[in-house]
């Protein structure tokens, strides 16, 4: 089945920048949320995007007002889907609300129709379950920014058929991303690997084996990442980071992924890194 008309789910984060991305490559893309004000922020969002990437020289004017004339909007989730050829789904990271979802598009959309899912920890296997049609559903894990990073890991549930693999590669290679074949097991391969060693970085600071300054450097200078593990931590927030150590700690069962006990004491004090001002680095201050 040829794919034309793609539905987005959540115009959060990552969802206004899996719109953003199926819509400059000439896409129609309909971007559902829950609220009006949801959808004009990431509208919004996608526009001041294409602004930056027309500063820089990658797109002219022509074509972000063309990118932008190919997404529409909608509130009504049942009537977004309908005529859909994939339906990607980026809502929040909540389990009962993407069971709710699927169970929603799944009775909605097209038989045939694929149904992916953005999702950075929850069970591609658990998800297809609730549909009647597993074979026809599939992780694709964007990277933020979506428009800058290449990557898509490509997950298959254990029931994803090869068509729906094939389907979903051929269309992250259409808008030059690089898909990459993971098979369905807790945080995939990027988050089993990231999220271990930003934790062990977390046990360094917390047994005092050098600063989070120091732990940084080390990474950046010595390692030549772009970013220390304890920055990038705050980053990504660090209530994401314990609740995706959580999922692989009690998805693999080993107890080399129990959670830095410093990280769980900063997160219950609401110390969730750059989001809330403080995490290993103090944000205020720096402001
Ligand atoms: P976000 O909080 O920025 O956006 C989520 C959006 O989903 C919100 O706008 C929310 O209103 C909407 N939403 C909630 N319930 C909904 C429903 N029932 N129907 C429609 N929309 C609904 O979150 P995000 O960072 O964009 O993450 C979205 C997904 O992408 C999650 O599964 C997350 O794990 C995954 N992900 C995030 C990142 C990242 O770096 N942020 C990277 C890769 C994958």
């Amino acid at each position: 089945m040829s794919i034309k008309n793609i539905t987005v789910i959540g115009s959060g984060t990552m969802g206004n920048g899996i719109a953003h991305v199926f819509a400059q490559y000439g896409y129609d893309v309909v971007l559902n949320d829950i609220k009006q004000e949801f959808l004009d922020r990431g509208l919004k969002t996608i526009s001041s995007n294409l602004d930056r990437q027309i500063k820089k020289g990658a797109l002219n004017e022509e074509q972000k007002t063309k990118t932008l004339a190919n997404i529409t909007t909608s509130l009504v989730l049942t009537e977004a889907v309908k005529n859909a050829d994939l339906v990607i789904e980026a809502a929040t990271e909540n389990k009962n609300i993407k069971l709710d979802i699927f169970r929603t598009i799944d009775a909605n959309a097209p038989v045939n129709v694929i149904l992916a899912t953005n999702t950075s920890s929850i069970s591609i296997t658990e998800i297809a379950a609730v549909t009647k049609r597993p074979a026809n559903v599939i992780g694709m894990h964007f990277m933020n920014p979506v428009p800058v990073m290449k990557l898509v890991e490509v997950i298959r549930g254990l029931a994803t058929s090869n068509e729906t693999y094939l389907a979903i590669k051929q269309l992250s290679e259409a808008v030059e991303k690089v898909p990459v074949e993971v098979n369905d097991f807790p945080g995939f391969v990027s988050n089993r690997i990231l999220l271990p060693m930003l934790n062990e970085a977390m046990y360094c600071v917390m047994e005092g084996v050098a600063t989070p300054e120091s732990i940084d450097t080390v990474m950046k200078l010595g390692m030549n990442h772009p970013m220390g593990p304890l920055a990038l931590a705050d980053f990504i927030g660090l209530d994401v980071c314990l609740s995706i150590m959580n999922v692989l700690h009690e998805g693999l069962g080993d107890s080399k992924y129990r959670p830095c006990p410093l990280l769980k004491k900063m997160v219950a004090a609401g110390y969730l890194g750059k989001k809330s001002g403080k995490g290993f680095y103090d944000y205020a201050q720096n402001k």
